[in-house]
């Protein structure tokens, strides 16, 4: 502002001038901007946010903004905002913060949200500048989905290698066996006293070569650990929130009372961000097919620190809980209940985990669904 002058006239000028400013800047800014005020009143719906929620601005003014939130969000807003004005304690001002909003036709898409504050005599406002990332998403989904296939296609490759690396060093010793203990047979078999020392001789053979087979198997073992998977520090939080707004994409995820909480001893942890955020979406996209036909459909993330010191992250539902038949066999590839499914998922969500030094495992949720566990070392001080 360079109105130094104690004009009125000019300062009214300068006043309208700004004011057209903002009103132009409003009308234009891609993102959408939504003011509110104290008691979380909508005062002013910019046009981006009338495209991005489907809603006229008549419809919304005055209106609490928690009706542009999916649970729990929704419910649980105006106490944050109600703790922010009790303790000044900022949760969300100022810090970009990746959630999901809610449209008009009650489907949840993947937003960044800015908040900011503005105090006038008195009064304050807070606006929030809000960014569609669907497209974004969409556009990083396909380069994971991408990464993820080339990694099964090279996992496919490696594994045929192996296997047929494995079956040639492994005849070896298992037709010496198989050698030995026919010549063994055969000695029993002859008429007259047994060749003692032979028949020793056999057996103390093959089972040397029994030994020699595990031993290959062992540094087989041994080789599979070396190739572990690079992994750098990553906040836990951000992998969560991402692998589930990534989940979300392209599915029908009305109604679904979604929530991400991260124990606040918890930072970061040591992963390959693509390969967890893997992990993360075929958890999540399991769990909501599982809810589609109930009534009441609650998705829940987890994390909390483990007494051995690493993070438990739990993606917990409030389906039908897991088919009897196929509790034992979950991790097992090519195992479905699913008319359409591949059932690879756990299965490669199980290399990943194992490949990061962490377990998988399924228990019942508190809902009666069921609940995925698994463990991930921490990059930060437990
Ligand atoms: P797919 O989803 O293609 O079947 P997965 O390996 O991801 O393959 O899952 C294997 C099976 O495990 C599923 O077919 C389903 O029966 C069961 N399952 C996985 N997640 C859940 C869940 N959250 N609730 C109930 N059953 C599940």
């Amino acid at each position: 502002m360079a109105v130094a002058d104690d004009d009125t006239d000019a300062l009214t000028n300068a006043h309208s001038l700004e004011q057209a400013l903002l009103g132009s800047i409003l009308a234009t800014v891609p993102d959408a901007l939504i003011v509110i005020d104290m008691r979380a009143r909508i005062v002013s719906f910019s046009a981006a946010a009338q495209r991005m929620f489907q809603y006229a601005e008549s419809d919304v003014l005055g209106e609490n903004i928690s009706m542009l939130m999916p649970s729990p969000d929704r419910e649980k807003h105006d106490g944050y905002i109600g703790h922010y004005l009790d303790t000044g304690e900022k949760k969300i001002i100022g810090v970009g913060r990746l959630t999901s909003a809610r449209r008009r036709d009650g489907s949840t898409f993947p937003i960044e949200l800015s908040v900011g504050e503005v105090q006038d005599q008195g009064q304050r406002l807070f606006t929030g500048f809000i960014r569609d990332l669907t497209e974004r998403q969409q556009a990083e989904r396909r380069v994971a989905d991408l990464q993820a296939e080339l990694a099964h296609a090279g996992r496919v490759t490696a594994m045929g290698t192996l296997a047929s690396a494995l079956a040639h060093e492994l005849n070896q010793p298992l037709t010496a066996i198989a050698n030995y203990l026919e010549a063994g047979r055969d000695l029993l078999a002859q008429d007259g006293p047994v060749d003692r020392d032979l028949l020793g001789e056999a057996m103390s053979e093959s089972a040397a070569q029994a030994l020699r087979a595990g031993e290959i198997i062992r540094s087989l073992r041994e080789f599979i650990k070396r190739g572990e998977t690079m992994r750098q520090p990553e906040p836990l939080r951000g992998l969560l929130a991402e692998g589930a707004a990534l989940a979300f994409i392209g599915i029908d995820s009305r109604g679904i009372d979604m929530d991400v909480s991260v124990d606040p001893a918890l930072d970061k942890v040591l992963a390959n961000r693509v390969q967890l955020q893997q992990v993360i979406i075929n958890l999540v996209r399991n769990a909501v097919e599982a809810m589609q036909p109930r009534p009441v459909r609650i998705l829940r993330l987890f994390a909390v620190p483990t007494e051995e010191g690493k993070a438990e992250v739990i993606v917990a539902d409030s389906g039908p809980g897991l088919d009897p038949d196929m509790s034992r066999t979950l991790f097992t590839p090519f195992t479905t209940t699913k008319p359409t499914g591949m059932g690879v998922g756990l299965s490669i969500s199980q290399t990943i985990v194992e490949g990061h030094g962490g377990r998988i495992w399924a228990t019942p949720s508190q809902w009666g669904g069921t609940a995925f566990h698994f463990t991930l070392d921490r990059a930060d001080e437990p």
